[in-house]
């Protein structure tokens, strides 16, 4: 028979992630120090605030001293909006325009990369609703992704923007180059956005900020930070050593997880699904409760664990929920497994696991599962 107690109690996982508000907190501010004092601040908490929480990681923001922040879906602002957050929000790919009313009620800025889709999002608008459509214009200037080009698509923009219930919040471009060795493309970049900005000006429409720059971008070339900077992986710690702003930046994400069982085993075993490890001498191999269903995919074979202080490669095969590492000597169930931050004087970061796969810092945070649990500090 289950007892009420057992049936209300919520089972823990061993494996959890704990996020350091404050250390969020204290980077906007070390960050904002280190940009023009004119420029607005944007805090970039799409994907669950790269991984951290979205609505921890844009309290966070915004009490460090962001003006606004920015997502990548509606769906993401909704969840922000509904959380109680009430500070501009923009989002940075186009919506379906059938919900830019949607948008409307609830106060978020959008993107608008093309007259066609301006003039559809229009087309869905209340005419009773007072709430104006509030959207950033998004310009390609060499970055191939999203925005306008050509003059000729500017042009076909303005009357829609002219609209009474349109209000053109921003312009804004990004950069392909910006943590790049040659700075070549990023001039160029720049010099296609004060083109562009030409045109806008000449038709007279007034955004009411002009931005270009993300973390790398702002960090590196402050002269870059124009009416607002855009920032995201620096604000949950990540930033090449090169442009570390002065103070440093946290990291704010910390993943550990226990052992669940230490075996000895004879040379010539092996460990993990296809054979894929062979002991090369006989040693102690630990079981961790985490795999790729967490987030800890198959490309960080190789990569290491901190365990009583020392590193510990994974070996075999990452699992769906389980991975092996090779230990230093017999370890309890139940050691301490830091797979992401510090243990007695040694760390191992996001970046260090980003290079291992040949990605950036932010991919290894965002890749964290729900079914890994977040714990607020
Ligand atoms: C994600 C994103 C950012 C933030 O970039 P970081 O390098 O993480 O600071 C800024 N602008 C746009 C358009 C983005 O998509």
């Amino acid at each position: 028979m289950r007892t009420p107690a057992l049936q209300r109690a919520e089972p823990r996982r061993d494996t959890r992630a704990e996020v350091d508000r404050e250390a969020i907190r204290s980077n906007v501010r070390t960050i904002r120090a280190a940009i023009p004092a004119s420029a607005a601040f944007m805090a970039v908490v799409k994907a669950d605030g790269y991984g951290h929480g979205a609505i921890a990681a844009a309290e966070a923001g915004l009490a460090g001293g962001a003006d606004s922040l920015a997502v990548a879906f509606l769906s993401e602002a909704l969840q922000l909006r509904r959380g109680g957050i009430r500070a501009p929000i923009l989002v940075l790919t186009p919506i379906p325009p059938g919900e830019a009313p949607i948008a409307a009620e609830w106060d978020v800025m959008l993107t608008v990369a093309s007259a066609a889709w301006m003039a559809e999002a229009r087309s869905f608008k209340n005419p009773y609703s007072p709430a104006k459509i509030k959207v950033h214009v998004k310009l390609d200037t060499g970055l191939g992704r999203l925005g306008l080009r050509e003059r000729g698509e500017w042009e076909a923009l303005v009357p829609l923007l002219a609209a009474r219930d349109v209000s053109v919040e921003g312009a804004y471009t990004h950069l392909a180059t910006a943590g790049g060795k040659d700075t070549a493309y990023v001039e160029t970049q720049i010099r296609r956005f004060r083109e562009m900005t030409g045109w806008i000006e000449a038709s007279g429409i007034r955004p009411r900020r002009y931005h270009c720059a993300g973390s790398a971008a702002a960090l590196r070339f402050p002269e870059l930070a124009m009416d607002m900077v855009r920032f995201g992986a620096a604000m949950y710690g990540f930033c090449d050593p090169r442009w570390m702003p002065p103070g440093g930046l946290r990291p704010a994400l910390r993943l550990t997880s226990r052992l669940v069982q230490a075996k000895y085993v004879a040379k010539g075993e092996r460990i993990g699904y296809d054979n894929g490890y062979a002991m090369d001498e006989s040693g102690w191999i630990g079981t961790v409760p985490i795999g790729y269903a967490d987030g800890w995919g198959q490309g960080l074979q190789g990569a290491d664990v901190l365990i009583e202080g020392n590193r510990c490669p994974i070996v075999g095969r990452i699992g769906m929920d389980q991975l092996m590492v090779r230990l230093p000597r017999d370890c309890p169930a139940g050691t301490t497994v830091t797979l992401i931050g510090e243990e007695a004087g040694d760390c191992i970061t996001c970046a260090e696991l980003a290079d291992r796969i040949g990605s950036v810092p932010q991919e290894i945070s965002t890749a964290l599962a729900t079914r890994v649990e977040r714990m607020y500090k």
